[in-house]
This record gives structure tokens, C-alpha cells and sequence, in this order.
């Protein structure tokens, strides 16, 4: 089993597009917490409703609450790639005794590294499919037909928290909170750095490179 692997990064460094790579690529099962999320809210869910006002505000849904759907989500032997999951210390702490408590090993985390005015621009032009979660973005990766999924011809929508004020709280929630964890895995042996300000393709190159899969197929 290829060991699982946290993508830790800022909103719009491009964890979500590298793990439909990989996911696509190596067989890895993405686990996006933001995308779980989403779901739940689509279908009303109990989780959902408890989601939905601090996704609007940009902030960070309870660890208690993220914990106990990515406890859910835990099943098969592909290698998993977090992405969006851990973002606070406890969600790392917890993380790690489940996957030991799973005797899966302890995963190595991944950091996007990338200045925030790129990351507004990225986030500013980011256009998805809601149904399947294919990202695109108008300038850097757009769609053949623009407002259009090259796989399904569905519609693209822009996220409700897309906006310039949400953003900036979330980029602000992302150093408070979660970059500390950039020294939590380090501390620890288990983190990479790559530079996610490069094209699409050399990023994934640098990751797969990182968690050593390069020659994979
Ligand atoms: P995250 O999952 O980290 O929030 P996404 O994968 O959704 O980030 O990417 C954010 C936006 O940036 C999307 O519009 C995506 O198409 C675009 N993007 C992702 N990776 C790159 C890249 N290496 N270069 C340019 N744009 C990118
Ligand atoms: P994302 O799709 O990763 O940008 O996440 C969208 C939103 O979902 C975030 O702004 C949070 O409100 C919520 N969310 C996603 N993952 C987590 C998490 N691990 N912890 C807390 N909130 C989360």
C-alpha cells in the first residue's frame, strides 16, 4: 500500500488539482475535507447545516466536527492524499493516532509553497465543476469552451467563497491557524517543501518526487 500523504497549502496553491492528478494517475483516493463538505451541504445534511455558516465566513468548521467525517471517510487500502485535512494542531494530532490506530503509519505532509498575491489570483479565477469537482482556472488552466467542463459539459460555477473579502479571511484563518503545522510535521522528519508557484505540470513532478513515486506509471 503506498503510504498516505497530507497536501498541506493555502486556499488556491493547488492541492486540490495536484490530487486529481494523482488520483487519476497512481490510483492515491483524494480525501478533500472542503469537498466533503460541500456535498453534505447539497444534500442538507445534519453536518451540512452545522457547515455551512463558517464556510460562508470563511472560517474553519469545528475540529470535532471535521475529525468525526474524516474518521468516517477512513476506508480500502489506496494510499490517501489529504487535502484540506489537517488544518488546525488538533486536527494533526488526531489525525496521526487514527491512521496509527488504523496500523496504517504515520503520513508525510506535503507544503505548497506560495506568496499570497498569487494565491488571490488563483482563487479570484477559479471556475469548477460542482457536480464532479473538476477545477479550472480562466487564465492558468482554462476550459476548452469557456463556462464549460471539458469532461461533461456541464456548466462551471465560481465558489460563493471566492469572494475578495472571504479569501482574504481565509488566507488569514490559513497563517493563524494552519501554518503552524508546517513546523509540526518538520519537527517530526516528515515534511517536503515544493514551490507551488510553478506550472501545473512541474508541480506535479516536484510532488511526485517528494513522496517518491516519480517512476511510477
Ligand atoms: P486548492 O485545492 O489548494 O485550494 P486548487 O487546486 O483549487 O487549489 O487551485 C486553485 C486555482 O489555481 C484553480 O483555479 C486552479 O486551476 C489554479 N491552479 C492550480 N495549480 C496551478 C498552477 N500550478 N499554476 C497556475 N494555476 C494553478
Ligand atoms: P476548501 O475547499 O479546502 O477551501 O474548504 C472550504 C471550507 O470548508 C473552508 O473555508 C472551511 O470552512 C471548511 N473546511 C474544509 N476543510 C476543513 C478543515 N480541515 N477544518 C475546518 N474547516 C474545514
Amino acid at each position: 500500500m503506498p503510504g498516505d500523504v497530507i497536501l498541506l497549502g493555502a486556499p488556491g496553491a493547488g492541492k486540490g488539482t495536484q490530487a486529481q492528478i494523482l488520483q487519476k494517475r497512481l490510483g492515491y483516493r483524494q480525501i478533500s475535507t472542503g469537498d466533503l463538505l460541500r456535498e453534505h451541504r447539497n444534500k442538507g445534511t445534519e453536518l451540512g447545516a452545522a457547515a455551512e455558516g463558517y464556510m460562508k465566513r470563511g472560517e474553519l468548521v469545528p475540529d470535532d466536527l471535521m475529525i468525526k467525517m474524516v474518521e468516517g471517510e477512513l476506508q480500502g487500502n489506496a494510499g490517501v492524499l489529504f487535502d484540506g485535512f489537517p488544518r488546525t494542531a488538533a486536527q494533526a494530532q488526531a489525525l496521526d493516532a487514527l491512521l496509527e490506530s488504523r496500523g496504517r503509519g504515520l503520513p508525510e505532509a506535503v507544503y505548497f509553497e506560495i506568496s499570497r498575491p498569487l494565491l488571490e489570483e488563483r482563487l479570484l479565477g477559479r471556475w469548477t465543476n460542482p457536480r464532479t469537482g473538476r477545477i479550472y482556472h480562466e487564465k492558468f488552466s482554462p476550459p476548452k469552451v469557456a463556462g464549460t467542463c471539458d469532461e461533461d459539459g456541464g456548466p462551471l460555477v465560481q465558489r460563493e467563497d471566492d469572494k475578495p473579502d472571504t479569501i482574504k479571511k481565509r488566507l488569514d484563518v490559513f497563517e493563524a491557524q494552519t501554518m503552524p503545522l508546517v513546523a509540526y510535521y518538520r519537527e517530526r522528519g516528515r515534511l517536503a517543501t515544493i514551490d507551488a508557484t510553478q506550472p501545473v505540470g512541474h508541480v506535479t513532478h516536484m510532488l511526485m518526487h517528494a513522496i517518491g513515486v516519480e517512476h511510477a506509471h
